[in-house]
C-alpha cells in the first residue's frame, strides 16, 4: 500500500509503499483511510523538528487526524462491523504498571511520557491507505457527518479544555449554581482566543456554543476568510496590528478566559498579564525553539495569587473529548451550516501530501483524500 512518511535520516518526505496492515490480535480493527487532515505538527514532524519513528524502523508514516472506514474486525471486536465510520484517537498508553492515567485508559494523562502517538511518536500514522486499529482507540461517527469528521481529532484540544475548565468555572466561584446546563456554562463569561489557525478557530466555536462572549485576536488583517468565520460564529475579531492586549483589556472588561492557540511563548506570556481576576489561561499550543523573552516573574506570580487565577496546559485527548467533538461537529453543522461548508478548505490526492505539508496552508484545513478525484 501507498504511504506519506518522514525519513529523519535522510531528511526526506515522500510516498513509500509499504507492506499491508494485518489483524493479528482478535481485538483488532482492519481501517480503510478516508480522509486525513494536516496541520503544524505534520509540518514539524517533516522539517525534521519534532517525531520519532518507531524503535528500529528508519521512517515515520505521518498523519494523525484521521477518519477511517472499518473493512474487517477481529472475532473479539464488539463495536464496530465493516462499513462503520470511525476516528482513532492518536495517543497510545505506556507499558508502566505504575502509570494510573494509562492503566485507567486516560493516555492523555500519562505520567511517564512514554506513551506512544500514532503518526507523531514512536507509532506509525494515518497517511496510508490501510492501518489496523485497536477497538479501544476507535470512535464511533455517525453516518451523516461523514464529511467533517476529519476535524474531530482537531476540534478534541477544545473539548477536553472545555471539558476540564467548566468545573473550575461552575464550581470554583462559591456564589455560582453548579446545575447550570452545558450550553449556558459560558454565560456572562468573557473568553479570548489567541490565533486564528484551525484550533483557534475550532476553540472559538466552542467557546462561542457554550455561551461565552468570545473574541478572538491574532496578526491578519480583513479581508480574510477566516476573519469572516469569526463574525459568522457571532465572535469579534481583533488585529494584533490594529490593537495592543491592553486596548484589547479595555474592550472586553475583565477577560475570564484566555484560550491560547498559538504556541508563541512572547504572545502567551502578554496575554497573561490582561487575564481578569478568576480568570483561567488555557495552554493548548506547543512552541519550537523561540527568541528568550524577558518576563517579570514576581509581577505574573502576584497577579496570579491576588487574582485567584489558574494556568492550565491541555493536550488532547481522551474517549470523552472524542464523543463531545462528534456532538458538537453535529450541532455545529446546523447552527452554521454555511462556516462548516468552509472549514475544509479541499481536499487532495495522496501525492500532493509532502508540498502541501511543507507550504503554506491555505483555507483552514487542507484534507488528504484517498477517493480525491
Ligand atoms: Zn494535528
Ligand atoms: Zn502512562
Amino acid at each position: 500500500m501507498k504511504a506519506v512518511a518522514a525519513f529523519p535520516g535522510s531528511h526526506e518526505v515522500r510516498v513509500t509503499e509499504q507492506e499491508d496492515p494485518r489483524i493479528s490480535q482478535p481485538d483488532q480493527v482492519m481501517l480503510r483511510m478516508l480522509d486525513i487532515g494536516i496541520c503544524g505538527t505534520d509540518k514539524e514532524i517533516c522539517t525534521f523538528e519534532y517525531g520519532t519513528p518507531p524503535p528500529g524502523d528508519d521512517h515515520l508514516v505521518i498523519g494523525h487526524e484521521a477518519l477511517a472506514e472499518v473493512v474487517a474486525a477481529g472475532s473479539a471486536v464488539e463495536r464496530f462491523r465493516a462499513g462503520d465510520l470511525v476516528v482513532p484517537s492518536v495517543r497510545r498508553p505506556c507499558v508502566h504498571p505504575g502509570c494510573l492515567a494509562c492503566r485507567a485508559g486516560h493516555q492523555d494523562y500519562c505520567y511517564t511520557g512514554d506513551f506512544r502517538e500514532r503518526g507523531i511518536k514512536e507509532a506509525h500514522g494515518y497517511l496510508a491507505e490501510y492501518a489496523v486499529d485497536q477497538e479501544r482507540h476507535l470512535n464511533l461517527v455517525p453516518r451523516d457527518l461523514r464529511e467533517i469528521a476529519v476535524l474531530t481529532e482537531p476540534l478534541t484540544i477544545a473539548e477536553k479544555a472545555l471539558g476540564q475548565i467548566t468545573w473550575m468555572m461552575q464550581q470554583r466561584p462559591p456564589w455560582l449554581d453548579p446545575e447550570t446546563p452545558g450550553e449556558e456554562r459560558g454565560e456572562g463569561l468573557s473568553a479570548l482566543v489567541l490565533g486564528i489557525g484551525p484550533v483557534g478557530l475550532l476553540g472559538a466555536m466552542v467557546l462561542a456554543s457554550a455561551g461565552f462572549t468570545t473574541y478572538v485576536y491574532s496578526r491578519e488583517l480583513p479581508p480574510s476568510p477566516r476573519i469572516d468565520l469569526v463574525a459568522a460564529i457571532g465572535a469579534t475579531y481583533v488585529s494584533s496590528q490594529a490593537a495592543t492586549f491592553a486596548d484589547l483589556a479595555e474592550k472586553i472588561g475583565s477577560i475570564d478566559l484566555v484560550y491560547e492557540a498559538v504556541g508563541h511563548s512572547h504572545f502567551a506570556l502578554e496575554a497573561l498579564e490582561v487575564l481578569g481576576t478568576n480568570g483561567i489561561f488555557v495552554l493548548t499550543g506547543v512552541p519550537g525553539i523561540q527568541a528568550f523573552v524577558e518576563a517579570d516573574p514576581a509581577r505574573l506570580m502576584r497577579d496570579m495569587v491576588l487574582k485567584n487565577q489558574v494556568l492550565l496546559g491541555t493536550v488532547n485527548a481522551g474517549a470523552d473529548a472524542f464523543a463531545s467533538a462528534l456532538r458538537n461537529l453535529d450541532a455545529f453543522r446546523r447552527r452554521w451550516p454555511a462556516v462548516v461548508a468552509t472549514l475544509i478548505a479541499g481536499r487532495y490526492p495522496l501525492e500532493q501530501a509532502p508540498d502541501l505539508i511543507l507550504g503554506r496552508p491555505a483555507g483552514i484545513k487542507t484534507v488528504i483524500a484517498f477517493d480525491a478525484p
